[in-house]
């Protein structure tokens, strides 16, 4: 599983200046889907943007969040995210979608002790694109350094009580890739017996 070799699988996704590269490619071979119990945490700047996108660009979802511990995007009958398109398989949001959305299938934990932030990439028999960066050194490598920009947003702007809530989520399927300390102000956040159950499943 180590990213050994190279491959071009995923062309040009580092060299794109947007904020999500498109893996379209990779992602439209699978077979389940990371879009299906998904539920991304949404800070309310990412939920006021997502709002001016629907808006811009007439897509008229009612009520699209749930608000428990924290705020994620509803889901239909059979779980699936309301900004997934069953017809084209594509992300309706992909521009501004949740910062975890972007980092996928790079995911992460909050060790308290150690006082660091792991990064886990999944595992290649369930997702198509961890495959091809296992495959491809300087594509994880690249995809990584925006994954944890995204999601070091994400747990800063997150409230106490749904950074806690997404921490306890379990992703077994995960392997662990990187890890680095962590800001006072992220760990201020959370008590010592709040943590260290594996990475979160998001
Ligand atoms: S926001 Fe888009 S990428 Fe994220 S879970 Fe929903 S459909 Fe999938």
């Amino acid at each position: 599983m180590s990213p050994t070799s190279k491959s071009d699988e995923v062309p040009s996704m580092h060299t794109s200046k947007k904020r999500q590269n498109n893996f379209f490619i990779v992602c439209s071979k699978c077979k389940t889907s990371c879009c299906k119990g998904a539920r991304p945490p949404l800070t309310d700047q990412r939920r006021k943007i997502l709002e001016a996108h629907l808006k811009d660009h007439e897509i008229c979802i009612e009520d699209p969040f749930i608000q428990t511990s924290y705020t994620f995007p509803k889901e239909d009958a059979e779980g699936y995210c309301i900004f997934y398109d069953r017809k084209t398989s594509k992300c309706l949001v992909h521009p501004v979608k949740p910062e975890t959305c972007v980092a996928g299938p790079i995911t992460f934990d909050i060790n308290v002790k150690s006082e660091k932030i792991e990064w886990y990439l999944k595992i290649e028999k369930t997702c198509p694109l961890a495959e091809a960066l296992y495959r491809n050194e300087e594509a994880l490598q690249k995809h990584g350094e925006l994954a944890k920009k995204e999601i070091l947003r994400v747990v800063s702007e997150l409230d106490t009580e749904a950074l806690k809530a997404i921490l306890k989520i379990e992703e077994p399927e995960t392997l662990k890739i990187d890890e680095e300390k962590i800001g006072k102000d992220i760990l201020s956040k959370l008590s010592s017996d709040s943590q260290g159950g594996g990475p979160a499943g998001i």
